[in-house]
Protein backbone atom coordinates (compact mmCIF):
# COMPACT_ATOMS: atom_id res chain seq x y z
CA UNK A 1 0.00 0.00 0.00
CA UNK A 2 0.85 3.69 -0.91
CA UNK A 3 0.08 6.97 0.65
CA UNK A 4 0.41 10.30 -0.60
CA UNK A 5 -0.29 13.34 1.76
CA UNK A 6 -0.07 16.94 0.21
CA UNK A 7 0.76 19.74 2.52
CA UNK A 8 -0.59 22.91 0.52
CA UNK A 9 1.45 25.59 1.53
CA UNK A 10 4.81 27.22 0.66
CA UNK A 11 6.20 30.43 1.37
CA UNK A 12 6.71 31.92 -2.03
CA UNK A 13 5.35 31.14 -5.17
CA UNK A 14 8.08 29.99 -7.45
CA UNK A 15 7.52 31.80 -11.15
CA UNK A 16 7.16 28.03 -12.97
CA UNK A 17 4.75 26.61 -10.22
CA UNK A 18 1.44 25.35 -10.82
CA UNK A 19 1.27 22.81 -7.98
CA UNK A 20 -1.71 23.71 -5.69
CA UNK A 21 -0.28 25.68 -2.76
CA UNK A 22 -1.34 28.61 -0.59
CA UNK A 23 1.12 31.51 0.31
CA UNK A 24 -1.13 32.10 3.24
CA UNK A 25 -0.06 29.88 5.98
CA UNK A 26 -2.75 31.22 8.64
CA UNK A 27 -4.72 27.91 8.32
CA UNK A 28 -1.88 25.21 8.55
CA UNK A 29 -2.76 23.72 11.78
CA UNK A 30 -6.31 23.56 10.36
CA UNK A 31 -5.39 21.97 7.49
CA UNK A 32 -3.24 19.55 8.89
CA UNK A 33 -5.90 18.35 11.37
CA UNK A 34 -8.38 18.29 8.40
CA UNK A 35 -6.00 15.61 6.80
CA UNK A 36 -5.03 13.57 9.55
CA UNK A 37 -9.12 13.28 9.61
CA UNK A 38 -9.14 12.26 6.06
CA UNK A 39 -7.12 9.73 6.74
CA UNK A 40 -9.15 8.37 9.23
CA UNK A 41 -12.42 8.80 6.78
CA UNK A 42 -10.27 7.24 4.09
CA UNK A 43 -8.72 4.27 5.72
CA UNK A 44 -10.67 1.30 3.74
CA UNK A 45 -10.06 2.83 0.44
CA UNK A 46 -7.15 0.44 -0.21
CA UNK A 47 -7.38 -3.45 0.06
CA UNK A 48 -5.40 -4.87 3.55
CA UNK A 49 -1.78 -5.04 3.40
CA UNK A 50 0.99 -3.94 4.82
CA UNK A 51 1.78 0.38 4.11
CA UNK A 52 4.99 0.25 1.91
CA UNK A 53 6.08 3.86 1.24
CA UNK A 54 4.28 7.13 2.34
CA UNK A 55 5.15 10.51 0.73
CA UNK A 56 4.50 13.88 1.86
CA UNK A 57 4.53 16.08 -1.00
CA UNK A 58 3.31 19.61 -1.85
CA UNK A 59 3.87 22.76 -1.60
CA UNK A 60 6.04 22.25 1.04
CA UNK A 61 6.13 19.40 3.79
CA UNK A 62 8.94 20.81 5.51
CA UNK A 63 6.73 23.60 6.39
CA UNK A 64 5.10 21.56 9.21
CA UNK A 65 5.92 21.75 12.90
CA UNK A 66 7.04 19.33 14.98
CA UNK A 67 3.46 18.80 16.66
CA UNK A 68 1.59 18.92 12.71
CA UNK A 69 4.03 16.37 11.39
CA UNK A 70 3.24 14.10 14.71
CA UNK A 71 -0.25 13.98 14.17
CA UNK A 72 -0.24 12.96 10.91
CA UNK A 73 2.48 10.34 11.32
CA UNK A 74 0.16 9.14 14.56
CA UNK A 75 -2.99 8.88 12.78
CA UNK A 76 -1.31 6.81 9.80
CA UNK A 77 0.27 4.64 12.51
CA UNK A 78 -3.18 4.15 14.42
CA UNK A 79 -4.94 3.25 11.47
CA UNK A 80 -2.15 1.34 8.77
CA UNK A 81 0.53 -1.10 9.64
CA UNK A 82 3.16 0.36 8.55
CA UNK A 83 5.94 -1.69 6.93
CA UNK A 84 8.85 -2.10 9.62
CA UNK A 85 11.42 -1.24 6.13
CA UNK A 86 8.60 1.44 4.62
CA UNK A 87 10.14 3.95 2.77
CA UNK A 88 9.10 7.52 4.39
CA UNK A 89 9.90 10.11 2.37
CA UNK A 90 9.43 14.42 3.08
CA UNK A 91 10.11 16.65 0.36
CA UNK A 92 11.98 19.48 1.56
CA UNK A 93 13.50 23.04 0.53
CA UNK A 94 16.66 23.55 1.58
CA UNK A 95 16.00 27.08 3.77
CA UNK A 96 13.72 24.74 6.21
CA UNK A 97 16.45 22.56 6.88
CA UNK A 98 18.48 23.26 9.63
CA UNK A 99 20.17 20.88 12.48
CA UNK A 100 17.06 21.34 14.62
CA UNK A 101 14.47 20.41 11.46
CA UNK A 102 16.39 17.78 10.27
CA UNK A 103 16.24 16.31 13.76
CA UNK A 104 12.99 16.60 13.97
CA UNK A 105 12.13 14.93 11.06
CA UNK A 106 14.68 12.36 11.56
CA UNK A 107 13.25 11.64 14.86
CA UNK A 108 9.69 11.25 13.74
CA UNK A 109 10.48 8.46 11.05
CA UNK A 110 11.50 10.44 7.63
CA UNK A 111 14.10 8.11 6.32
CA UNK A 112 14.31 9.69 2.98
CA UNK A 113 14.26 13.52 1.81
CA UNK A 114 13.58 14.90 -1.71
CA UNK A 115 15.00 18.04 -1.77
CA UNK A 116 13.95 21.28 -3.88
CA UNK A 117 17.05 22.29 -4.59
CA UNK A 118 16.64 23.29 -8.85
CA UNK A 119 19.96 24.32 -9.10
CA UNK A 120 23.18 25.37 -7.41
CA UNK A 121 23.63 28.71 -9.77
CA UNK A 122 22.70 31.90 -7.25
CA UNK A 123 21.26 33.93 -10.56
CA UNK A 124 18.91 30.99 -11.68
CA UNK A 125 17.39 30.51 -8.38
CA UNK A 126 16.59 34.42 -7.91
CA UNK A 127 15.43 33.90 -11.72
CA UNK A 128 12.85 31.07 -10.41
CA UNK A 129 12.07 33.14 -7.32
CA UNK A 130 13.24 30.07 -4.90
CA UNK A 131 13.44 31.38 -1.35
CA UNK A 132 17.19 29.49 -0.78
CA UNK A 133 20.17 30.23 -1.68
CA UNK A 134 22.42 28.54 -3.23
CA UNK A 135 25.09 28.44 -0.43
CA UNK A 136 22.33 26.97 1.57
CA UNK A 137 20.96 24.37 -1.07
CA UNK A 138 24.61 22.85 -0.69
CA UNK A 139 24.88 22.73 2.80
CA UNK A 140 21.61 21.41 3.88
CA UNK A 141 22.68 18.31 2.06
CA UNK A 142 26.16 17.64 5.00
CA UNK A 143 23.20 18.66 7.61
CA UNK A 144 20.74 16.07 6.49
CA UNK A 145 23.91 13.24 6.58
CA UNK A 146 24.66 14.53 10.00
CA UNK A 147 20.84 14.63 11.10
CA UNK A 148 20.99 10.63 10.14
CA UNK A 149 18.95 10.60 7.07
CA UNK A 150 21.28 9.14 4.43
CA UNK A 151 18.79 8.48 1.44
CA UNK A 152 18.42 12.07 -0.18
CA UNK A 153 17.06 12.94 -3.19
CA UNK A 154 17.51 16.38 -5.32
CA UNK A 155 14.96 18.03 -7.66
CA UNK A 156 17.47 19.92 -10.22
CA UNK A 157 15.52 21.66 -13.26
CA UNK A 158 17.15 22.40 -16.89
CA UNK A 159 16.77 24.16 -19.92
CA UNK A 160 15.99 27.73 -18.33
CA UNK A 161 16.09 30.64 -20.59
CA UNK A 162 19.64 32.20 -20.32
CA UNK A 163 21.68 29.24 -19.12
CA UNK A 164 24.09 27.94 -21.07
CA UNK A 165 25.61 24.08 -21.01
CA UNK A 166 28.45 24.96 -18.61
CA UNK A 167 26.16 26.15 -15.98
CA UNK A 168 23.82 23.31 -16.36
CA UNK A 169 27.59 20.79 -16.24
CA UNK A 170 28.42 22.39 -12.76
CA UNK A 171 25.01 22.01 -11.35
CA UNK A 172 25.72 18.39 -12.13
CA UNK A 173 29.17 18.80 -10.90
CA UNK A 174 28.26 19.97 -7.65
CA UNK A 175 25.58 17.10 -6.83
CA UNK A 176 28.41 14.60 -7.52
CA UNK A 177 30.32 16.24 -4.79
CA UNK A 178 27.83 16.08 -2.32
CA UNK A 179 27.59 12.32 -3.56
CA UNK A 180 23.66 12.23 -3.79
CA UNK A 181 22.10 9.04 -4.30
CA UNK A 182 18.87 10.10 -6.31
CA UNK A 183 18.62 12.87 -8.85
CA UNK A 184 14.97 14.17 -10.60
CA UNK A 185 15.60 16.22 -13.34
CA UNK A 186 12.83 18.27 -15.21
CA UNK A 187 12.90 20.16 -18.34
CA UNK A 188 11.75 23.70 -17.60
CA UNK A 189 7.89 23.81 -18.39
CA UNK A 190 6.24 27.27 -19.29
CA UNK A 191 2.72 26.59 -17.65
CA UNK A 192 0.14 29.56 -18.89
CA UNK A 193 -1.00 30.12 -14.95
CA UNK A 194 2.35 30.87 -13.64
CA UNK A 195 4.67 34.20 -13.46
CA UNK A 196 6.50 32.84 -16.28
CA UNK A 197 3.31 32.05 -18.44
CA UNK A 198 2.17 35.77 -17.99
CA UNK A 199 5.84 36.88 -18.80
CA UNK A 200 5.90 35.04 -21.86
CA UNK A 201 2.96 36.37 -23.35
CA UNK A 202 3.53 40.06 -22.36
CA UNK A 203 7.17 38.95 -24.42
CA UNK A 204 8.65 39.37 -21.48
CA UNK A 205 9.97 35.56 -21.81
CA UNK A 206 10.88 33.94 -24.78
CA UNK A 207 9.61 30.40 -24.94
CA UNK A 208 12.32 27.67 -24.03
CA UNK A 209 13.47 26.47 -27.93
CA UNK A 210 12.74 22.84 -27.95
CA UNK A 211 16.54 22.06 -29.71
CA UNK A 212 18.08 23.72 -26.36
CA UNK A 213 16.02 21.54 -24.21
CA UNK A 214 16.74 18.65 -26.11
CA UNK A 215 20.86 19.45 -26.08
CA UNK A 216 20.38 20.18 -22.40
CA UNK A 217 18.65 16.77 -21.74
CA UNK A 218 21.69 15.14 -23.59
CA UNK A 219 24.67 16.91 -21.81
CA UNK A 220 22.34 15.66 -18.67
CA UNK A 221 21.71 11.49 -19.79
CA UNK A 222 25.48 11.64 -20.59
CA UNK A 223 26.73 13.05 -17.35
CA UNK A 224 24.60 11.49 -14.79
CA UNK A 225 25.48 7.79 -16.89
CA UNK A 226 29.07 8.74 -16.93
CA UNK A 227 28.72 8.84 -12.69
CA UNK A 228 27.24 5.90 -12.40
CA UNK A 229 23.48 7.12 -12.37
CA UNK A 230 21.06 4.75 -14.14
CA UNK A 231 18.26 6.51 -16.01
CA UNK A 232 15.24 4.22 -14.62
CA UNK A 233 12.82 6.75 -15.43
CA UNK A 234 12.99 9.83 -17.74
CA UNK A 235 13.09 12.36 -15.08
CA UNK A 236 15.06 10.18 -12.69
CA UNK A 237 18.35 9.00 -11.84
CA UNK A 238 19.58 6.65 -8.96
CA UNK A 239 22.74 5.12 -7.82
CA UNK A 240 23.23 1.63 -6.81
CA UNK A 241 19.56 1.07 -6.96
CA UNK A 242 18.64 3.95 -4.91
CA UNK A 243 15.12 4.61 -6.62
CA UNK A 244 11.95 6.26 -5.24
CA UNK A 245 9.88 3.24 -4.05
CA UNK A 246 6.76 5.55 -3.87
CA UNK A 247 7.43 6.88 -7.40
CA UNK A 248 8.29 3.76 -8.82
CA UNK A 249 4.91 2.39 -7.33
CA UNK A 250 2.54 5.03 -9.48
CA UNK A 251 4.75 4.14 -12.63
CA UNK A 252 4.04 0.42 -12.14
CA UNK A 253 -0.18 0.96 -11.79
CA UNK A 254 0.00 0.30 -8.01
CA UNK A 255 -2.81 1.37 -6.21
CA UNK A 256 -2.00 4.79 -3.62
CA UNK A 257 -4.54 6.99 -1.43
CA UNK A 258 -4.01 10.64 -1.84
CA UNK A 259 -5.09 12.83 0.95
CA UNK A 260 -4.95 16.39 1.64
CA UNK A 261 -6.35 19.33 -0.78
CA UNK A 262 -5.53 18.29 -5.12
CA UNK A 263 -4.39 15.17 -3.84
CA UNK A 264 -5.05 11.80 -6.13
CA UNK A 265 -6.21 8.46 -5.77
CA UNK A 266 -5.97 5.13 -7.52
CA UNK A 267 -7.62 2.10 -6.62
CA UNK A 268 -6.73 0.00 -10.16
CA UNK A 269 -10.35 0.63 -11.56
CA UNK A 270 -10.80 4.49 -10.66
CA UNK A 271 -9.63 7.77 -10.19
CA UNK A 272 -10.51 10.49 -7.21
CA UNK A 273 -9.24 13.67 -7.47
CA UNK A 274 -9.52 16.18 -4.09
CA UNK A 275 -10.45 19.64 -4.31
CA UNK A 276 -7.58 21.94 -4.87
CA UNK A 277 -9.22 24.31 -2.87
CA UNK A 278 -7.72 24.48 0.73
CA UNK A 279 -10.97 26.40 2.27
CA UNK A 280 -13.47 24.43 0.33
CA UNK A 281 -11.24 20.77 1.23
CA UNK A 282 -11.64 22.19 5.10
CA UNK A 283 -15.18 23.16 4.93
CA UNK A 284 -15.74 19.46 3.30
CA UNK A 285 -13.22 17.23 5.86
CA UNK A 286 -15.37 19.53 8.64
CA UNK A 287 -18.46 17.74 7.82
CA UNK A 288 -17.34 13.93 7.27
CA UNK A 289 -17.42 14.66 3.24
CA UNK A 290 -14.65 13.86 0.95
CA UNK A 291 -14.19 16.72 -1.33
CA UNK A 292 -13.47 14.68 -4.46
CA UNK A 293 -14.13 14.30 -8.15
CA UNK A 294 -14.67 10.27 -8.75
CA UNK A 295 -13.49 8.87 -12.82
CA UNK A 296 -14.65 5.36 -13.62
CA UNK A 297 -11.68 4.42 -15.81
CA UNK A 298 -12.75 2.77 -18.73
CA UNK A 299 -10.02 0.22 -21.13
CA UNK A 300 -8.98 3.12 -23.18
CA UNK A 301 -8.34 5.10 -20.31
CA UNK A 302 -5.87 2.59 -18.66
CA UNK A 303 -4.19 1.52 -21.19
CA UNK A 304 -3.41 4.96 -22.35
CA UNK A 305 -2.08 5.65 -18.74
CA UNK A 306 -0.09 2.50 -18.91
CA UNK A 307 1.66 3.90 -22.17
CA UNK A 308 1.91 7.42 -20.94
CA UNK A 309 4.35 5.93 -17.03
CA UNK A 310 5.13 2.69 -18.15
CA UNK A 311 7.27 4.21 -21.19
CA UNK A 312 9.26 6.31 -19.55
CA UNK A 313 10.69 3.63 -17.32
CA UNK A 314 13.40 1.10 -17.95
CA UNK A 315 10.96 -1.32 -17.55
CA UNK A 316 9.14 0.10 -20.45
CA UNK A 317 5.19 -1.53 -20.92
CA UNK A 318 4.51 -5.42 -21.39
CA UNK A 319 2.18 -5.82 -24.68
CA UNK A 320 0.24 -8.88 -23.14
CA UNK A 321 -0.48 -6.57 -20.32
CA UNK A 322 -1.65 -3.79 -22.99
CA UNK A 323 -3.81 -6.22 -24.92
CA UNK A 324 -5.66 -7.12 -21.76
CA UNK A 325 -5.96 -3.35 -20.49
CA UNK A 326 -7.61 -2.55 -23.91
CA UNK A 327 -9.27 -5.91 -24.06
CA UNK A 328 -8.06 -6.89 -27.45
CA UNK A 329 -8.29 -3.22 -29.14
CA UNK A 330 -4.32 -1.89 -28.52
CA UNK A 331 -2.62 -4.14 -31.39
CA UNK A 332 -6.12 -3.93 -33.64
CA UNK A 333 -5.33 -0.33 -33.63
CA UNK A 334 -1.34 0.54 -33.47
CA UNK A 335 0.22 -2.50 -34.67
CA UNK A 336 1.53 -0.19 -37.76
CA UNK A 337 2.39 2.43 -35.91
CA UNK A 338 4.30 0.50 -33.99
CA UNK A 339 6.24 -0.67 -37.09
CA UNK A 340 6.41 2.63 -38.06
CA UNK A 341 8.29 3.89 -34.69
CA UNK A 342 10.32 0.87 -34.23
CA UNK A 343 11.63 2.04 -38.00
CA UNK A 344 12.06 5.43 -36.90
CA UNK A 345 14.50 3.45 -34.46
CA UNK A 346 12.65 5.13 -31.43
CA UNK A 347 11.40 1.82 -29.69
CA UNK A 348 12.09 -2.03 -29.54
CA UNK A 349 10.69 -4.84 -28.37
CA UNK A 350 12.81 -7.42 -26.04
CA UNK A 351 10.79 -10.92 -24.84
CA UNK A 352 7.29 -9.31 -25.31
CA UNK A 353 8.36 -5.43 -23.56
CA UNK A 354 8.18 -2.46 -25.32
CA UNK A 355 11.03 -0.19 -24.22
CA UNK A 356 12.71 3.49 -25.68
CA UNK A 357 15.56 3.30 -27.42
CA UNK A 358 17.82 6.26 -26.42
CA UNK A 359 16.44 8.77 -29.14
CA UNK A 360 13.05 7.42 -28.05
CA UNK A 361 13.51 8.98 -24.91
CA UNK A 362 13.47 12.50 -26.32
CA UNK A 363 10.13 12.27 -27.39
CA UNK A 364 8.66 10.09 -24.58
CA UNK A 365 5.36 11.64 -23.91
CA UNK A 366 4.66 12.32 -28.23
CA UNK A 367 5.47 8.21 -28.72
CA UNK A 368 3.28 7.44 -25.85
CA UNK A 369 0.13 9.96 -26.86
CA UNK A 370 0.97 8.48 -30.59
CA UNK A 371 -0.03 4.94 -29.15
CA UNK A 372 -2.92 5.81 -27.46
CA UNK A 373 -5.69 3.87 -28.40
CA UNK A 374 -9.92 5.54 -28.46
S1 LIG B 1 8.05 24.66 -6.68
FE1 LIG B 1 7.65 23.82 -4.65
S2 LIG B 1 8.21 25.51 -3.26
FE2 LIG B 1 7.98 26.43 -5.28
S3 LIG B 1 5.84 27.13 -5.31
FE3 LIG B 1 5.89 25.07 -6.23
S4 LIG B 1 5.39 23.68 -4.58
FE4 LIG B 1 6.01 25.65 -3.64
Amino acid sequence: MHLYIHIPFCKQACHYCDFHFSTNTTNKRAVTEAIAKEIVLRKDYLPDGDMETIYFGGGTPSLLDEAELHLLLDTIHRHFRVAPDAEITLEANPDDLNAATLAMFSNAGINRLSIGIQSFHEPHLRFMNRAHTALEAEQCVQLARQAGIDNISIDLIYAIPSANHDILLSDLAKAFTLDISHISAYCLTIEPQTAFGSWLKKKKLKPIEEEYAAQQFEILTQSLGEHGYEQYEISNFARDGHYSRHNSSYWQQHPYLGVGPSAHSYDGASREYNVSHNAKYLEAIQHDRIPATFETLTPADQTNEYLLTGLRTKWGVKLQKLETLSQGAFALQQQSELGKMARKGWIREEAGILLLTEAGKLFADRIASDLFIE
